[in-house]
C-alpha cells in the first residue's frame, strides 16, 4: 500500500529542516552533490551540442522514492527504492551509483572468498603508464588492457582472482593519465621468500608486459595479514580491506574532471566511448558478476529486511538550491 507520509510525524524535527533529504537522512546526502555535479555536466554537453547526452542527464534521478523502516535501535532508515537514472557513462550520478554497486559486489565475495580460500590475502596495485595527449586515450587504454592480458598469463602473475578499475585523470601537464587500479587475491606463500613481488619487481613485470622502454610507476598496498585469529584482528583486517577496496573501485573519472573544462568532458567522451571501467577475473568471477550494473537502485549491501516498511518518501531535484526536496513541499515555481 502507497502511503505518503507526513515527514514531520516520522521524523519530529524543530524547524524546517525536514524538507531536504540531506536533513532527514544524513547518509543521503551526498546526493545533493552528485545531482548538482550532473547539472554541470549536462550543461557542458549542451555547450558541446550533445544534446542527447545533455537531454538525458537533465531528466536522471530528478524523482526519488525511498522506504522507510525503523531500524533495531528505532531510527528510521531510508533505502532508495525507486529512481530513474540516465546510464550516460559520464553523468556524475550514474558514476556514483556504479561505484556503489561495485562496492556493494566485491563486499560481498570477500567473506565468500575467504571462507573458501581461507589462508589466501589481498593486495592492491596501482598500475600506471606515461601521461598521453587526450586524443591518443583510447589507444592507450587498448595498449594497457592488452598488457594486462598478458600480466595475468605470466607465471610469475600471483593472484587466484582479481578486480581492475581503469581510472583516467588529467595530468598537471595538461594530459590524460591512464592507470588501472587493482585487487588481487594471492596464497599466503606470496609473501614468502621467491615468491614475494617488492614494487621493485612488481614494475618490472608490468613493464615488460607493457614492452615498454622506461620504468613504469607503480604502487603496492598490502592489507597486514591478520596475526592469530581473535575477532578482532578478523575485524581489523576487513576494515583495512574495505576501505582500500572503496579506494579501488571509487569512479573511473574525477568529478571535477568531468566539469572543470567542457573540452576536456568531450575528448573524454568520444576517446571512452563504449570502453569498460571495470573488469573482474580469476575466481573473483564464482563469487560475483562481471556484469556492467544494470540496477542502480539497490546498491546497498543486503540488510536485514524483517522490520517493516512504515511509510514511502518521495523527493524532488530542485536545482536552484541544489537540494531534494520532499515533494510534499514543494512550491508551485518549484513543481514546473
Ligand atoms: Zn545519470
Amino acid at each position: 500500500m502507497l502511503r505518503i507520509p507526513n515527514l514531520a510525524d516520522v521524523l519530529p524535527s524543530s524547524d524546517q529542516d525536514f524538507l531536504y533529504l540531506s536533513n532527514v537522512s544524513p547518509k543521503d546526502k551526498p546526493w545533493d552533490k552528485h545531482r548538482s555535479e550532473s547539472d554541470l555536466v549536462s550543461k557542458s554537453y549542451r555547450f558541446l551540442e550533445y544534446d542527447s547526452y545533455a537531454q538525458r542527464i537533465e531528466n536522471c534521478s530528478r524523482y526519488l522514492e525511498f522506504v522507510l523502516r525503523p531500524d533495531v535501535h528505532g531510527q528510521v532508515k531510508f533505502k532508495l527504492n525507486h529512481a530513474f537514472f540516465c546510464r550516460v557513462r559520464f553523468c556524475p550520478v550514474c558514476q556514483w551509483r556504479r561505484s556503489l554497486k561495485w562496492r556493494a559486489r566485491i563486499l560481498e565475495a570477500v567473506p565468500k572468498l575467504l571462507a573458501s580460500y581461507p589462508s589466501h590475502r589481498f593486495i592492491f596495485l596501482t598500475l600506471t603508464v606515461q601521461n598521453c595527449p587526450l586524443e591518443e586515450l583510447r589507444a592507450n587504454v587498448t595498449h594497457i588492457n592488452k598488457s594486462w592480458g598478458r600480466l595475468v598469463k605470466r607465471s610469475k602473475f600471483p593472484a587466484v582472482g582479481w578486480l581492475k578499475s581503469l581510472e583516467v585523470t588529467r595530468g598537471r601537464d595538461g594530459n590524460a593519465h591512464p592507470h588501472l587500479h587493482v585487487m588481487l587475491m594471492v596464497k599466503a606463500s606470496y609473501f614468502k621468500g621467491t615468491n614475494y613481488l617488492s614494487q621493485k619487481r612488481w614494475s618490472e613485470l608490468w613493464k615488460s608486459c607493457l614492452r615498454v622502454d622506461y620504468q613504469p610507476v607503480v604502487d603496492i598496498r598490502l592489507v597486514k595479514p591478520k596475526s592469530g585469529s581473535s575477532e578482532n584482528s578478523v575485524t581489523v583486517y576487513m576494515s583495512g580491506v574495505k576501505k582500500a577496496i572503496v579506494e579501488v573501485v571509487k569512479y573511473s573519472v574525477k568529478e571535477a574532471d568531468l566539469t572543470d573544462d567542457p573540452l576536456w568532458l568531450k575528448g573524454l567522451t568520444n576517446q571512452l566511448h563504449k570502453t569498460r571501467s571495470v573488469a573482474v577475473g580469476g575466481v573473483f568471477k564464482d563469487y560475483m558478476s562481471s556484469k556492467e550494473p544494470e540496477d542502480l537502485v539497490h546498491t546497498d549491501l543486503e540488510e536485514d529486511e524483517t522490520l517493516d516498511e512504515i511509510a514511502k518518501a518521495y523527493f524532488a531535484w530542485v536545482q536552484k538550491v541544489k537540494r531534494y526536496k520532499s515533494i510534499n513541499f514543494l512550491t508551485e515555481e518549484e513543481t514546473t
